[in-house]
């Protein structure tokens, strides 16, 4: 972009906020030997330095270092001067502007909200605190409260489909795993649930206190009463019950699950059912529940459970299959299901309503229900190592990404902005669709103090949404000569709202700053002329949370003209085709490998490896291989400079293929039509990248630079050699050309090796500030791509020929169409081209119906085969030819006579070629009547 004449600003910063770095100082602290070795061995930090870590901001400020030396390494043309971390003074003003912002919008909300959350830092967990980068994700269960007849003890069970409580049969316990009688709330209940799901309801906010522990076994051949129907249920042994699920007591409903239904059949066969104090009497006259109908068939569910279990060949509760099984009723009972008339008055419903509404009434009964939490995708763990929990947070500071309006607005947004690949335009809407309050705080690490309760720390995917605006503002307070830092202590809200709303007094602002009117002024002009952000480009792993933030906070504070223009998203990068680990030992840190391959090398084998959405793979050999494609360009540049052949090179106004450009125009009557191809595949070659690099499609665009461009340039050179043009001056300029503007395609690739090469090249300003390579349309030359295709087939032709009939010819035979064949070929090619009309019959049709072609008739093979000839050509072929109106093989031929025999590699072989019209021909085997144009007839002696 830089090279198409915009101003490009590419600035960076360094996110210090957080946990993991206070997680690792706490580790260095410990000793923990597993980090220092790898500090030590990975990355060579020094002993001394290491003992410094023991303080967090001294870990950030070496990495910081690390991170920028090697980024100034691989030649990445950042804007210094703009540097900044998220700890700065001045950068927490900003961002307690943004809490500020959002707060008066209504979009910050104080309440109870559940979320995944470390015991042991008693911190709520996004995915930057997670082992693995792991987002926690969560359910809202139903907790439906069974009582023990013996004694009104609840026994509660999770669920999330509570619609299903009018199937439950009985209810399953684990004979051997051990239960808590646990106090509730203050003795306001009694509750029978695992020592796991005993610490989740804590942290779901109930108070526990336990009496006593008991066996599973002891529950069994007990009745619960099941409070919603009236009805006794026998409590029986399953073993698929897991102590950390839900509360380790599960609801069995068989004509809806599967496991249920299973379970039940493995205990009518169970021999040794006395030992758990229950017999067959009690199992026997259990009748499965239908409750729901499946639209599909008409089919109760029941019947739809038993198809699961014969149709995945289970045969056992543990087996692996029921997973599967499951998964397939539930999605068709939930998207296809309605209520059976056992149901009472939800009698009818779709099986999602009915759901919603039996929630409903449950919750809303006392008694009866209860919310839980619980993670979908665990275990989560803390990058301090312990597991987390949902916790339910009261009195916390949450943004309110559940906000309808927002959402409306951001889901608007998202169908305008451009999103690179375009696949994931649905994924953000999903996103903005299930994003509900996020907590934003933090009772540890580094950053900014929520502005109004300063026990909390805003958290890292808060305080990094909004900070591209700060660029602007950071050059200012960094470059001495704006004296900004005298004021700091001044600078208030009133100086954002200025800055980056164009809200307030301009006076006002610099009096109550301390700053002069014209430097406020200067930095809200900067913000307005770069300002929004062009592309932001990041992970897939932040559309979830970064990204979509980034879009909600923009939209939500400022101005519609400063959102976000393109979010693009890309892969990482794999070390041979695997994920970079400590574990594997196949971390290379940067700045090693630039030291070992070079910073070109390195960029290069990843960016050629690289498509969107993709994670990237470096290889060795790809880098080797890299390594040898730019060295063969630097010595030819090298060859260049020793020839001296540029000294002419004068006009400093100029680049090189400018001049190159002017001076092959000046002499174009001497251009040959080899020489006006290869120009012409130079216009085909930028315009192809220029398309690529749009689109982000950077491997296509690297591999046609450095790759398909050979195989034009070999081809030239065989062309030239024929005609014994070597030597001639135009060739060697016209070579330069396509060089100095692949050099000068390369260069925001590989800028290192370009400037140095560009330089060779006899030029002398810098290749970063030279223009991209324009393509030039009038220099597209479709006779001369035309007329070369048409050789190259002809010379396969004729090598085919030779293969087939095994006999070594002095003579080749060439016959071109008639002018006949010619005029009814253009017709035809127009009828496809412009009508897309390609039925035989039809252009048959057409052609006898025009006057000037109507002769076509008494040769209907030759139409049949022209209209296929020309429907396996390209549309770019298809296009050149409709220009071309015709080709004059016959002198095409003639020009290429020596390339001809040096390709089919037999020397003193003769050609001759005739026109199908011409009286006096020699064709003994009446080959020319089979000639087509662009195809023509060949015979051999
Ligand atoms: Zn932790």
């Amino acid at each position: 972009m830089r090279m198409k004449g915009y101003n490009v600003l590419f600035p960076m910063g360094f996110h210090y906020t957080g946990t993991p770095i206070l997680a690792m100082s706490k580790r260095v602290i410990a000793e923990d030997q597993d980090l220092i070795g790898t500090f030590k061995n990975l990355y060579n930090v020094p002993e001394n330095i290491i003992k410094s870590f023991r303080e967090p901001k001294n870990i950030a400020k070496f990495f910081h270092n690390e991170i920028k030396l090697g980024m100034q390494d691989m030649g990445y043309s950042i804007d210094w001067r703009r540097e900044f971390t998220t700890i700065d003074t001045l950068y927490s003003k900003f961002i307690t502007w943004q809490f500020k912002t959002l707060q008066k919008k209504g979009l910050i909300v104080q309440g109870s909200h559940p979320v995944g959350w470390c015991p042991y830092d008693k911190n709520p967990v996004s995915q930057h605190d997670t082992i693995g980068d792991v987002e926690p994700e969560f359910s809202e269960y139903v907790l439906i409260k069974f009582r023990l007849a013996d004694n009104n003890i609840i026994l509660p069970t999770a669920t999330l489909r509570p619609e299903t409580i009018f199937g439950v049969t009985n209810l399953w316990v684990n004979p051997d795993i051990e239960y808590l009688i646990i106090d509730v709330d203050n003795n306001a209940e009694q509750w029978i649930v695992t020592k796991e799901a005993s610490t989740k309801l804590e942290f779901l906010n109930h108070s526990i206190k336990i009496n006593r522990t008991l066996k599973g076994n002891e529950l069994i051949g007990k009745f619960a009463i099941d409070t919603i129907r009236n009805i006794d249920i026998p409590i029986l042994p399953a073993k698929f019950v897991k102590p950390d699920t839900g509360t380790g007591i599960v609801m069995s409903v068989p004509g809806h699950a599967p496991y249920d239904f299973q379970a039940l059949i493995d205990l009518k066969k169970e021999t040794n059912l006395h030992s758990f104090n229950i017999d067959l009497s009690q199992i026997n006259p259990i009748k499965i529940i239908g409750i729901q109908e499946a639209n599909l068939n008409g089919n109760s569910l029941i019947s739809c459970v038993e198809d699961a279990i014969s149709k995945f060949n289970i045969n056992h509760q543990s087996d692996l299959g029921l997973e599967k099984a499951t998964s397939e009723v539930y999605h068709l009972e939930y998207y296809q299901g309605k209520m059976l008339p056992n149901t009472g008055k939800y009698s009818g419903l779709d099986v999602q309503l009915a759901k919603e509404e039996i929630k409903n009434y449950l919750l809303s009964t006392k008694n009866l229900a209860e919310i839980f939490y619980e993670f979908i995708n665990k275990p989560i763990k803390c990058r301090c190592g312990n597991e987390c929990v949902v916790k339910l947070l009261n009195d916390q500071w949450f943004i309110n990404y559940r906000d309808k309006e927002w959402k409306h607005k951001v889901h608007n947004y998202i169908d305008e902005l451009s999103i690179i690949p375009e696949d994931l335009r649905q994924e953000f809407h999903n996103v903005v669709d299930w994003l509900k309050e996020r907590a934003c705080a933090r009772k540890s690490g580094l950053g900014t103090k929520l502005p109004w309760d300063h026990e909390w720390i805003i958290e890292s995917l808060s305080d990094s949404v909004i900070y591209m605006a700060y660029y602007i503002i950071s050059k200012f307070i960094n470059e001495q000569k704006y004296s900004m830092k005298k004021s700091l202590n001044n600078i208030n809200e009133s100086f954002f709202d200025y800055i980056l709303l164009g809200i307030g007094n301009v006076q006002d602002i610099s009096k109550n700053c301390n700053l002069s009117i014209s430097l406020i002024q200067e930095i809200r002009n900067e913000f307005i002329y770069f300002y929004p952000v062009d592309s932001r480009h990041s992970g897939r792993d932040l559309v979830p949370n970064h990204l979509s933030f980034f879009l909600f906070n923009h939209i939500a504070i400022f101005e519609k003209k400063f959102w976000p223009h393109q979010i693009v998203v890309n892969g990482s990068v794999l070390m041979e085709g695997k994920k970079m680990s400590k574990s594997l030992g196949n971390i290379i840190p940067l700045r090693r490998a630039i030291q070992d391959y070079g910073a070109d090398t390195i960029r290069l084998a990843i960016l050629i490896s690289s498509e969107l959405l993709q994670d990237a793979d470096f290889s060795f050999d790809t880098a080797r291989s890299i390594r040898i494609k730019l060295f063969e360009f630097y010595t030819l540049s090298q060859q260049i400079l020793n020839s001296n052949f540029y000294n002419k090179v004068s006009n400093p106004n100029l680049s090189l293929d400018e001049l190159l450009y002017l001076d092959i125009s000046e002499n174009e009557y001497s251009l040959q039509l080899e020489d006006r191809w290869l120009i012409s595949k130079l216009q085909r070659l930028i315009n192809n990248v220029t398309r690529s690099m749009e689109t982000l499609r950077i491997r296509e665009a690297l591999h046609n630079i450095l790759y398909v461009f050979d195989q034009h340039i070999n081809w030239y050179k065989k062309r030239i050699n024929a005609k014994k043009r070597s030597n001639d001056n135009m060739v060697n300029k016209i070579l330069i050309l396509c060089f100095s503007i692949r050099i000068k395609l390369l260069s925001p690739f590989a800028p290192f090796i370009s400037e140095e090469i560009w330089n060779n090249l006899g030029s002398r300003s810098s290749i970063v500030a030279s223009k991209w390579p324009t393509v030039f349309n009038e220099k597209i030359d479709p006779l001369s791509e035309e007329s070369d295709e048409f050789i190259k087939r002809l010379t396969l032709d004729i090598s085919n020929i030779i293969k087939v009939t095994k006999k070594l010819p002095h003579t080749i035979y060439i016959y071109c169409s008639s002018s006949g064949k010619q005029k009814i070929y253009q017709k035809i090619l127009k009828i496809i081209t412009l009508t897309n009309e390609r039925n035989f019959g039809n252009i048959m049709k057409k052609l006898i119906q025009d006057p000037e072609t109507s002769y076509a008739k008494t040769n209907p093979s030759f139409v049949k085969k022209t209209v296929e000839d020309i429907l396996s050509e390209s549309v770019e072929s298809r296009n050149n030819r409709l220009n071309l109106n015709s080709l004059d093989e016959i002198s095409i031929i003639k020009d290429s006579e020596n390339l001809i025999s040096n390709e089919i590699e037999f020397e003193n072989i003769r050609i001759n070629v005739y026109s199908e019209e011409e009286k006096d021909k020699f064709d003994p085997k009446s080959k020319s009547r089979f000639s087509r144009p662009y195809k023509p007839a060949i015979y051999l002696e």
